[in-house]
């Protein structure tokens, strides 16, 4: 398709073409299963008459997930921020906890909203996930522990993260929110540190409408965590703890169990997309497709694209203008990173001067779009409007 697409620097008043997709293409449109089946298991729900409170469902999707990962406890919860509160109280972290300023702003969230620091450690620019040994400058005496986050589904250095937190006596888990199905030298992620939480939000590659579990080898973990998530209830009339309202409807776990069934086609067609643009990609100048090791069973839900920018990442900015008029809605996840958004901006307001690498990937990356509903032409197109704006030069 001839693509007329450096328009006087992107505004299409000017040049009047109309884009080269008439519907907007978005990044993250939602995987959707078998509609038949779900509506079955929609009937299921209604006839039951059972629409919460940890049902029969839940209670279904939640040992399909716990063995789909091969771990022992799989808590459902109404979202993924939900379950990484929960898990962050179940396991008594307090003070300051360790975690990386590039990742989605739930994981930062998820301790400021219950009273802890979130300390931003800087990440290696190769993998995107935290540096150990940035994460070992920031510990202090108010230190409890260290959140990893599985950015992208590419495994954090776990084994390395492991050590840094025994040799603390610091707590550890995982934001598994990307990760789902992905494995870490053989393991499926979901069995490493404390815990690990996962999403099942609508634009994630596996979910369910909105969704999220904690999943943890624990035993004891996992019982505080499914006391926590029901307002500490045991039994009809009796609390014994603490508790919150974390519990994932019957409807959402319907929504989970269909599209697990669904779940190995929407990761071939991711893989095939990613594939499609690793080739329609290649050679551009200035631009570089982020690889993902097969050995990792990744779920290639991210079609990340890092972009030779400057320090203020106009090439990037100007890149993803023209395949916004082209309308192709990529996004510059997670772009300032947390640390650079409002709340701790004014908390802490030098941050950015410990985050080189993830200022600097902040300002290079933009997220493409993929899913089960893009064909190889779309892709070829997405990866002519990339080469014409690179070749524009900066
Ligand atoms: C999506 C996401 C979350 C939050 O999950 P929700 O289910 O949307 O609450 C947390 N961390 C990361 C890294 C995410 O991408």
């Amino acid at each position: 398709m001839p693509i007329k697409v450096i328009r006087d620097k992107f505004d299409l008043a000017i040049n009047g073409a109309p884009p080269a997709f008439a519907e907007p293409l978005h990044v993250g449109r939602p995987n959707l299963g078998n509609h038949e089946a779900f509506l079955q298991r929609a009937a299921q729900v209604l006839d039951s008459k059972w629409l919460t409170n940890n049902g029969p469902i839940v209670q279904e999707l939640e040992r399909r997930i716990a063995d789909h990962l091969g771990v022992k406890h799989c808590i459902a919860m109404c979202n993924g921020t939900v379950a990484l509160e929960i898990a962050i109280r179940a396991l008594g972290l307090t003070g300051e906890v360790i975690v990386p300023s590039w990742t989605f702003i739930a994981t930062a969230h998820a301790l400021h909203w219950q009273g802890i620091t979130p300390v931003f450690a800087d990440i290696d620019p190769a993998t995107h996930n935290l540096d150990p040994d940035a994460v070992r400058r920031m510990i202090t005496p108010r230190t409890s522990g260290i959140i990893g986050v599985h950015l992208w589904g590419r495994p954090a250095p776990i084994d390395a993260l492991q050590a840094v937190a025994d040799e603390h006596g610091l707590k550890l888990m995982f934001d598994a929110a990307h990760a789902f199905g992905c494995t870490y030298r053989g393991q499926t992620i979901g069995r490493f540190g404390a815990c690990e939480v996962l999403s099942f939000h609508a634009t994630k590659v596996f979910n369910t409408f909105e969704g999220g579990a904690a999943v943890t080898d624990d035993d004891d973990l996992a019982e505080t965590m499914r006391l926590m998530r029901n307002f500490g209830f045991v039994g009809y009339d009796n609390v014994i703890h603490p508790g919150t309202n974390g519990k994932m409807p019957e409807i959402n776990a319907a929504m989970g169990l269909v599209n697990l069934d669904a779940l190995p086609g929407f990761v071939e067609a991711n893989r095939h997309n990613y594939e499609t643009y690793a080739a329609a990609l290649a050679g551009i100048d200035g631009l570089r497709l982020l690889d993902y090791d097969p050995a990792t069973n990744p779920n290639y839900q991210y079609v990340v694209v890092e972009v030779d920018s400057g320090r203020d990442g106009k090439r990037r900015d100007d890149l993803v203008a023209a395949l916004h008029a082209e309308n192709v809605l990529v996004r510059k996840y997670f772009w300032p990173g947390c640390h650079g958004m409002l709340p701790y901006r004014e908390l802490f307001p030098h941050a950015g001067l410990l985050l080189e690498h993830s200022v600097a990937i902040a300002n290079r990356v933009a997220i493409l779009p993929t899913g089960v509903s893009l064909g190889t032409d779309d892709i070829e197109t997405i990866a002519a409007v990339c080469r014409a704006c690179m070749s524009d030069g900066a």
